[in-house]
């Protein structure tokens, strides 16, 4: 960094999943000093994640770039942060009709995904124990997946190395203003000044954002994963099967949900789990003695139009938002252009789309 930039001397950071982690982590190491405040350390969706890390279908192409340079930014954490527990496994999809993945594999191709269209044969030899290979899929060598409360935690932990301070087990009761700028937070504890505000407290967002003026339209639908017993390896990648996407955690548990996003709960979630971890059951060969051990029910911070809110607030100097969908995908991309934003005080274009700015222009 020019010496000639100002680093700004304080900011608290809200939220310790693995956005506020990445944030965090890449505000330290660009020299601000930090202050995390959390209620929950590794955060509250973020535990509660498939955790897949994709640029796969269904995103127009300026949500693919974000999301596909994010994946390379995930390498590159792992080198800066040893033991990072990530692993770009791949992933086997063919969760939808034959013409919509044929679709989806030119679209993709064409874009420079490193996506491969994949014969039963092949197939086979990706995951040898699936009980009934399909006769045509996708597969994405380049896709992967972390586990997402250890990496959360690492990159705190490292933060801290480079001079942060975290604060766990703390509510941030509201924004302080002064005039219309934030300077600070109150919390259970008493207030906090800083010169920054960084809100990465997922669902949380929405009240402490209020309580400065600022509304921001979040939806928090419920995700529910199957968590297996740790078993002997049965999958070496993801998958993406109708109604079934499955992984095997670095500890050996198969996570499940009826797609990647999590089951809907219901009235009787664990009911819904057992019915999931029967079906990768019957799905995988080797599977006789896989145990449910438990569910998790997560609620999704995702703005209304899907997309990521991530940036300042127009009138509202000192705060910046990054609330999203994806966040275990996006992180690594979001924590680099966020610490640049608020220590460089200069836009990236990149963000450009993700703005806050954007609901009051389509009046959403
Ligand atoms: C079932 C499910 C499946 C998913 N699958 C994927 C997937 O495959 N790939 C993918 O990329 N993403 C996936 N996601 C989404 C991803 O997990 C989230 O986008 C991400 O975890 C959000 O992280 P976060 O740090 O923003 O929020 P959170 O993890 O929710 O953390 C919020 C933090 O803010 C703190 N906080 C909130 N309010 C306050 C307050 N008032 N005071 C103090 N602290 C506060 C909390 O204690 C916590 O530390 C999935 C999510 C779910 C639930």
């Amino acid at each position: 960094m020019p010496s000639s930039q100002k680093i700004p001397r304080k900011i608290i950071v809200v939220g310790a999943g693995i956005i506020g982690a990445s944030i965090a982590w890449h505000l330290a190491r660009k020299g601000a000093s930090v202050t995390v405040i959390a209620e929950k350390a590794g955060g509250e969706a973020t535990p509660n994640s498939f955790s897949w890390i994709n640029a796969s279908w269904g995103n127009p192409e300026f949500y693919f770039r974000l999301r596909h340079r994010s994946m390379a930014e995930w390498s590159r954490l792992a080198r800066e942060v040893p033991g990072l527990p990530l692993s770009w496994c791949g992933s086997l999809c063919w969760d939808m009709p034959e013409a919509e993945l044929d679709a989806y594999l030119a679209q993709h191709h064409g874009w420079g995904y490193d996506i491969q269209p994949v014969n039963h044969a092949a197939i086979a030899a990706i995951e040898p124990n699936l009980a009934d290979p399909p006769a045509f899929a996708v597969h994405v060598a380049e896709e992967g997946a972390v586990e997402p409360v250890a990496a959360a935690n690492l990159l705190l932990e490292d933060a801290v190395r480079h001079g942060a301070t975290l604060s766990y087990g703390t509510r941030v009761t509201r924004l302080l203003q002064t005039n219309d700028r934030v300077v600070g937070v109150e919390t259970a504890d008493g207030p906090l000044l800083a010169d920054h505000v960084v809100l990465s407290a997922g669902a949380g967002i929405v009240p402490l954002a209020a309580s400065a003026g600022v509304d921001v339209p979040l939806d928090t639908p419920p995700g529910l994963i199957a968590h297996s017993r740790p078993a002997p390896r049965l999958l070496n990648g993801l998958v993406m099967a109708p109604g079934l996407h499955m992984r095997q955690t670095l500890e050996g548990r198969i996570i499940a949900g009826s797609d990647f996003g999590g089951t809907d709960p219901g009235i009787n979630p664990q009911r819904a789990a057992e019915d999931l971890l029967a079906k990768v059951g019957s799905m995988l060969h080797g599977s006789d003695g896989l145990e449910l051990d438990f569910h998790t029910i997560g609620y999704r911070p995702t703005p209304k139009d899907g997309f990521p809110i991530i940036g300042g607030v127009d009138g509202v100097p000192g705060l910046y938002l990054a609330v999203l969908h994806s966040g275990v995908t996006l992180a690594p991309i979001v924590g680099l252009l966020a610490s640049e934003e608020i220590i460089g005080a200069q836009s990236r274009a990149e963000l450009a789309p993700f703005r806050l700015s954007r609901f009051a222009k389509t009046g959403e």
